[in-house]
């Protein structure tokens, strides 16, 4: 198999030779006019909007958890002038810049279009912007927002707190905001199936987990989805079935465990979880890059502390989508996309990034797995002013742009035909992420 493959390998590079020649170190002149001829065409492409946050700033569904007071990467922040050009192109607002007098326009403007449109509110900006469909990454689905457009994405880290979090939640601010959201959920969870008390034991608890997985998919749920980084380290050990039981039966009906105990049992659920997900055709999303927050932990959220979990053959049934490509460790990510059932999301990096950063990425990614890569906006509602609409409008104009620009110094090098950029485009913009999920999205 593996000279046949390698045989392949030659033919096709030696089509690639004799068609345009030895790749080189340095583009050509001929980089703009190659992304002036592409840019249009990639515009063009419908797009798969594989994680995003869609709904309105008053909305708490819109995620599971909630933002603490932190710093603000500098294009996040509410000054970044392009905010005016996202809410002249998306609302033909009249003013050039976003003071308070006159956001109010805005405001209303928006107020005024929610009435009149209802339902097709978000589904007229997805038509404007070119997504075709999109991942509504979020507690529960709004009714205000259309199956057909947005497919449900729920999250599942309340499993792994169940027990008396006081200390959990003592460790800094941010714990304090996050973990009673937790509980929350697990309860929300709970009323959903019928179960007014946490199980005795630990087969009912993951029954319990199971029914609510399968619940979920019945719902319109395509993945589930892992914010754990904020709340512990992403470093799971393997324990067994016995040690997450004994800690489970300890503390069910009280007391508050340790933080090894704690762990113990996160690590089993977090493993049980991932199995399940594979027996369920449920990819597992996992947050994977910096967050918000200033007690948000790089090292311990380390994209690579994943790593003994993604290469474990035990887990090959089951897909991972590495949500934010591990940003700010996205050049060591693409190499965990090796695996046949992982792959990567750049979301929140093209909002992080400027264009001519985030080109760069993505140059290195197409370069390297470029089919096990997908696009993503990381839309949010942030404020009244600055809304999932202008998030999204931001990630759209940002990825199709340091694309075009990617592909464009490929073709330039020799690396890629034109016909072969504009293919890498539709992969990364749609096709790649679409084949996950067995014909539930399009
Ligand atoms: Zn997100």
């Amino acid at each position: 198999m593996w000279q046949r493959a390698g045989l392949g390998v030659l033919v096709v590079c030696g089509l690639s030779l004799t068609a345009f020649g030895q790749a080189r170190p340095l583009a050509g002149p001929d980089v703009p006019q190659i992304y002036q001829r592409l840019l249009p065409q990639i515009e063009k492409i419908p797009i798969f909007d594989h994680h995003a946050h869609p709904g309105f700033s008053d909305d708490p569904d819109v995620d599971a958890m909630a933002s603490p007071p932190g710093s603000a990467a500098l294009r996040t922040r509410d000054t970044n002038p392009e905010l005016v050009a996202a809410s002249k192109a998306l609302f033909g607002y009249p003013y050039n810049d976003l003071s308070p007098e006159h956001a109010k326009w805005l405001v209303q403007k928006k107020t005024e279009l929610k009435k009149a449109q209802g339902t097709a509110y978000f589904s007229n900006l997805l038509d404007k912007l070119n997504i075709e469909q999109g991942v509504a990454n979020r507690a529960m689905m709004a009714d205000y927002l259309d199956p057909k457009r947005f497919a449900w994405v729920f999250f599942a880290d309340s499993f792994m707190w169940p027990f008396d979090n006081q200390r959990e939640r003592a460790r800094n601010r941010d714990q304090e905001v996050y973990l009673p959201l937790q509980e929350k959920m697990l309860h929300r969870w709970m009323q959903q199936e019928n179960v007014d008390k946490l199980p005795p034991d630990l087969t009912g608890y993951l029954a319990f987990v199971t029914r609510t997985l399968e619940d979920n998919e019945k719902k319109g749920g395509i993945a589930m989805k892992f914010e754990v980084a904020y709340f512990r380290p992403t470093k799971f050990g393997d324990p067994t079935q016995e040690q997450a039981e004994d800690v489970y039966q300890r503390f069910v009906n009280g007391g508050i465990p340790n933080e090894q105990e704690y762990r113990t049992f996160q690590d089993y659920v977090f493993r049980f979880l991932v199995r399940e997900g594979g027996r369920l055709h449920l990819p597992v999303h996992i947050h994977t890059a910096v967050g918000i927050g200033d007690y948000f932990n790089l090292s311990e959220s380390n994209i690579m502390n994943l790593e003994n979990v993604l290469r474990d053959p035990r887990y090959s049934g089951t897909v991972f989508v590495m949500i934010h490509g591990g940003y700010p460790y996205e050049h060591q990510a693409i190499w965990l996309a090796a695996m046949q059932n992982v792959y990567l999301d750049s979301s929140l990096m093209e909002l992080d990034m400027y264009p001519s950063e985030f080109k760069h990425v993505l140059k290195e990614w197409l370069e390297t797995f470029p089919d096990k890569i997908t696009f993503g906006t990381d839309s949010f509602p942030y404020n009244e002013t600055l809304g999932a609409e202008e998030s999204y409008w931001l990630g759209v104009q940002s990825a199709r742009t340091a694309l075009t620009a990617a592909l464009a110094e490929m073709v330039s090098e020799g690396e890629v035909t034109e016909a072969q950029a504009l293919q890498l485009a539709h992969g990364y913009l749609h096709d790649n992420a679409v084949g996950i999920y067995q014909g539930k999205v399009h």
